[in-house]
C-alpha cells in the first residue's frame, strides 16, 4: 500500500540532506538512487529519521510506494541526467502527478521540460533551492517556477522544509516556466559579485596593508554590526581565522588561488546580455574566477612586467575601516541592483509577473546571499513593485550616497597602487555611466554612422539622419 508522501531521486550531498529534512519535518519520503550505495549510506546517516524513509531500488518500486498523485523530487546533476531520469519516470507515472526539478537547471532547459511534461499531461515544477548541504538538511531558500496548480500541490512540504526568516518561510512561487530557476540563476550571479567584492577589500586590507588574517577577520566580524552583516561577511571572517593544522599558520595562505565555477555565475551573465541589462559587477565577477585560474599565465605576467603589489601605509586605506566598509556597503547596493534588474527584465520578456519583493524577501534566510540588507530591498518593491532600479528608492538612494565618496577613495587608490579591483570597478562605472545626464554615445552614434551609415536621431528635430563626415 503507498504510504509515501513524496519521492527523493538522486542522494547525493544535496538529495540526502534534503531527503532528511523532509522527513524530519514529518513526511513520509520515498528515496532512490542509480547507484544503490547512495541509498544504504541515504539510510545510515538518518538516524531516528529512517522510519519516515522508504529506500527504494527501483523507480518502479519508488512510484509505487507514492500516495497518489505522486510528486517526485528529483535531485540529480543538472544537464542530461535530468532528462534521463524523467525519461525513466514518466512511463511509470499517471496524468497529474508532479516531477519537481530542484537542481540548477539551465532556466531554458526548465521551460523546454515544463512544456513537454504539461503537454503530456504531467505537472513539472523547476525549483531553485539554495542553501548548500547546510541549507538542504535545516532550511533552504526554495525559489519555485512552474504552474500554481503544481505549487499548490507541494507547497506543503515546501514551505515546511524551508528556512525562516522572523518565522516567515523562505521559500514561494517566482513565477511559470522557468521563473523558478532563473531567479536562482540570478541569485548565484549575485553572489559571485558580493564575494568578489568581499575578496577585493580582503586583498587591499592583505597585500596592500599588510594586515594578518586573523586582524582582517576582526574587521569583516565587526562589519556584521551594520549593513553588510550577512552570511557571505560572517563565513568570510571564520575562514581568515582559520589555521593550517600543517603549518600553524593561517589556513588561507596554503589554498591555491584558482576559484571555481560551475555555471550559473556565468549564465547569469549570458542571460542578462540576452536582455540588454547591464550585469558589469557579476561579468567582473565570473571573469575574475577565470584570470584566477590562469594560474601559469599569471606567474609570467607578473613576472614580465614585476609586478608586485604597493604597500597602501599612509594612503587614505590606512586609518579606521570606515572607508572599506562604506566602499563594499556602495559595491553591493550596485550590485544587487544589477541583478535585480536583470529578473525585472525577464519577467518582463516572459511576461513572468516575479514578484521581487518576495525574491528579496526568501532570500533573507537560508541562502548563500542571506542578509538582514535584503529585507531593505523587499521594502524597495514593497514601496514601489515597479520601480526601475533599486537605486532610485529613497533609502538605498541616501545610502549608496553617503558611501560613494568612500568608494571612489578606495577605487582611485587601489588603481594608483596596483591593486587589483575589477568588480567594485565595474559596479562604479555603472554607477557613474547611469548617473549622467549626457553620455558619449554621441559619439559612438557618429562612428556607426561613419562607417555603416546606421543614422543617428537630434536632439533638436525628429527623424533619422546622417553626417556628411567627409570633406
Ligand atoms: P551532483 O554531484 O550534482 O550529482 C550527483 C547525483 O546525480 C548522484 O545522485 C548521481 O547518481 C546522480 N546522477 C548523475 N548522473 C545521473 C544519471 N545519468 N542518471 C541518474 N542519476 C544521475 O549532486 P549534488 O551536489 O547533490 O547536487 C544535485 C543538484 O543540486 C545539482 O543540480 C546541483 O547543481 C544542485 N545544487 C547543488 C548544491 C551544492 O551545494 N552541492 C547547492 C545548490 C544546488 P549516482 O550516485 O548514481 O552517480
Amino acid at each position: 500500500m503507498a504510504s509515501a508522501d513524496i519521492a527523493v531521486v538522486g542522494l547525493a550531498v544535496m538529495g540526502r540532506n534534503l531527503a532528511l529534512n523532509i522527513a524530519e519535518k514529518g513526511f513520509t519520503v520515498a528515496i532512490h538512487n542509480r547507484s544503490a550505495g547512495r541509498i544504504a549510506e541515504a539510510m545510515d546517516a538518518a538516524g531516528p529519521l529512517k522510519e519516515r524513509l522508504v529506500a527504494c531500488d527501483t523507480l518502479e518500486g519508488l512510484v509505487a510506494e507514492l500516495k497518489p498523485p505522486r510528486q517526485i523530487i528529483v535531485m540529480v546533476q543538472a544537464g542530461a541526467p535530468v532528462d534521463e531520469t524523467i525519461a525513466l519516470l514518466l512511463p511509470l507515472l499517471a496524468e497529474g502527478d508532479t516531477v519537481i526539478d530542484a537542481g540548477n537547471a539551465n532556466f531554458h532547459d526548465t521551460v523546454r521540460r515544463a512544456a513537454d511534461l504539461t503537454a503530456r499531461g504531467f505537472s513539472f515544477l523547476g525549483i531553485g533551492v539554495s542553501g548548500g548541504e547546510e541549507g538542504a538538511r535545516h532550511g533552504p531558500s526554495i525559489m519555485a517556477g512552474g504552474t500554481r496548480e503544481s505549487w499548490g500541490r507541494a507547497e506543503p512540504v515546501l514551505t515546511a522544509i524551508a528556512a525562516r526568516f522572523n518565522g516567515e518561510p523562505c521559500a514561494a512561487y517566482v513565477g511559470p516556466g522557468g521563473a523558478g530557476h532563473f531567479v536562482k540563476t540570478i541569485h548565484n550571479g549575485i553572489e559571485y559579485a558580493d564575494m568578489q567584492m568581499i575578496a577585493e577589500i580582503y586583498g587591499l586590507m592583505r597585500h596592500g596593508l599588510g594586515l594578518e588574517a586573523s586582524a582582517i577577520a576582526d574587521v569583516f566580524a565587526d562589519w556584521r554590526r551594520g549593513p553588510l552583516d550577512s552570511y557571505l561577511v560572517e563565513i568570510t571572517a571564520d575562514v581568515l581565522r582559520a589555521r593550517d593544522a600543517d603549518t600553524g599558520g593561517p589556513l588561507v595562505d596554503v589554498i591555491v588561488d584558482s576559484a571555481g565555477q560551475k555555471g550559473t555565475g556565468r549564465w547569469s551573465v549570458m542571460e542578462a546580455l540576452d536582455l540588454g541589462v547591464p550585469v558589469s559587477a557579476i561579468a567582473a565577477a565570473v571573469d575574475a574566477r577565470s584570470t584566477s585560474a590562469a594560474l601559469d599565465l599569471r606567474r609570467t605576467i607578473s613576472a614580465r612586467f614585476a609586478s608586485r603589489p604597493q604597500s597602501l601605509s599612509g594612503t587614505a586605506l590606512d586609518g579606521d575601516r570606515d572607508v572599506l566598509e562604506k566602499a563594499l556597503i556602495a559595491g553591493k547596493i550596485l550590485a544587487y541592483a544589477q541583478g535585480f534588474a536583470a529578473m525585472q527584465a525577464a519577467s518582463a520578456e516572459h511576461g513572468w509577473e516575479v514578484p521581487l519583493a518576495t525574491v528579496a524577501r526568501i532570500w533573507r534566510a537560508g541562502c548563500i546571499i542571506r542578509s538582514a540588507f535584503l529585507d531593505r530591498i523587499a521594502a524597495a518593491y514593497d514601496r514601489d513593485s515597479r520601480i526601475p532600479t533599486i537605486l532610485l528608492d529613497p533609502y538605498l538612494a541616501d545610502l549608496l550616497a553617503d558611501c560613494l565618496p568612500a568608494m571612489r577613495t578606495v577605487l582611485a587608490t587601489a588603481v594608483t597602487h596596483g591593486h587589483p579591483v575589477p568588480a567594485l570597478g565595474a559596479a562604479l562605472g555603472h554607477f557613474d555611466s547611469l548617473a549622467r545626464e549626457r553620455s558619449t554615445a554621441d559619439l559612438i552614434q557618429g562612428q556607426r554612422d561613419y562607417f555603416g551609415a546606421h543614422g543617428f536621431q537630434r536632439i533638436d528635430k525628429p527623424g533619422v539622419h546622417h553626417g556628411r563626415w567627409q570633406g
